[in-house]
């Protein structure tokens, strides 16, 4: 069924103004707040996407120490990039920003919004909160802490999919009338504050006397939940190949889970046997592949997965290029004290912790 249009309950006007009053008083104090270069603003809005703003400070300041502008981040290599997003997981975040650098180095920040939503890793959130911040685009940025504050706002109840659109729709008219910058930021920090998932603080909200959702008491209904889908199960193997004190790592293809990240070479088989036969044709040498190590469990975005480091034996020098469908483009033998700038999956990190507290990096 078609979800009902909402609507603002008030003049917009009015909505605004209580709500930019509550942020003026109550905003929070980020690193990034009042910043107005797109890129530094481009790099929080990235970052902030799945990661919690406590949580990103730290990253933040040492990525733009080590990449202050545009022009440096285009010019590194890829893989110094993702050892500086280290720790920060969803790489597929820093290898979109690496690509969109590119072409920015050499046209600049576009000024519109159909031109953001041309680059690599920006959507309509992304667009819209860069766009609004630090150009003025009047545009609103829709994320999931926007859609439960709008609709809780106006009682909306439609999973997110529908929800969005109209919700976009019901904000726009507060963006066309005051900062977009400020009102995006404002919604953030009152989703991120106030109404939270759970128990939202409604004495503290701006919005209270006329929040649809409390007057009907609907809140914890709203916004609507879908189903999650199972996830699928992935189980991987990896070698701890030794040489001395080093350990044999490789650095994946760019593309797919994990592109461009380094790890232990793995592969996604049932069983120690079928892993050695993996490693020989991905290694170009034949394995032996013996007792299991350690095992770790972690929840990806649409997958479980277990990963199981066996200890391996290498009857000669590994090697990359025999096979044609292989994962990796480098293999390199490292010890404990490489690591620390390597762009790792957390997956692999915590493997590798749980194989020996001196390979934590
Ligand atoms: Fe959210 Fe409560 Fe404010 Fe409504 S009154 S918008 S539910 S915090």
């Amino acid at each position: 069924m078609k979800p009902r249009r909402p609507a603002l309950p008030g003049p917009p006007r009015a909505i605004a103004d209580e709500l930019l009053r509550w942020y003026a008083a109550k905003r929070r104090d980020l690193p990034w707040r009042g910043a107005t270069d797109p890129y530094v603003i481009w790099v929080s809005e990235i970052m902030l996407q799945q990661t919690q703003a406590a949580v990103v400070g730290p990253y933040f300041a040492r990525f733009l120490a080590r990449f202050p502008n545009v022009a440096s981040l285009a010019q590194a290599p890829l893989t110094d990039v993702l050892g500086a997003w280290a720790g920060l997981g969803y790489y597929a975040r820093a290898r979109s920003m690496h690509r969109a650098a590119q072409g920015l180095a050499a046209r600049g920040f576009p000024r519109t919004l159909d031109a953001l939503l041309e680059l690599p890793g920006f959507g309509p959130y992304t667009a819209a909160a860069v766009g609004s911040i630090a150009f003025g685009l009047r545009e609103p940025a829709i994320d999931g802490n926007a859609v439960r504050v709008y609709a809780r706002l106006s009682g909306l109840s439609a999973p997110r999919a529908k929800a969005e659109p109209l919700l976009r729709a019901l904000a726009r008219p507060l963006v066309e009338l005051r900062s977009p910058g400020e009102v995006n930021q404002a919604i953030m920090d009152l989703g991120q504050r106030v109404c939270t998932v759970h128990n939202p603080r409604c004495a503290a909200c701006p919005w209270q006397s006329r929040c649809v959702a409390r007057a009907e008491g609907t809140i914890a209904a709203i916004p609507l939940k879908t189903k999650a889908k199972p996830r699928r199960r992935l189980r991987v193997r990896a070698a701890v190949a030794r040489r001395g004190a080093a350990l044999l790592f490789a650095r994946r293809h760019e593309r797919g889970l994990f592109g461009g990240l380094w790890e232990l070479p793995s592969a996604e088989v049932a069983s120690a046997p079928r892993l050695a036969a993996a490693l020989a044709a991905e290694l170009g040498v034949a394995c032996r592949v013996g007792r299991e190590l350690a095992s770790v469990e972690r929840v990806l975005t649409h997958r479980a997965l277990t990963l199981t480091a066996h200890a391996v034996e290498l009857a000669g020098p590994p090697r990359l290029g025999a096979h044609a469908a292989g994962q990796y483009q480098e293999l390199r033998w490292m010890r404990a004290g490489d690591l620390g700038a390597l762009g790792l999956s957390r997956a692999t990190r915590q493997l590798l912790e749980a194989l020996d507290v001196r390979w934590l990096c």
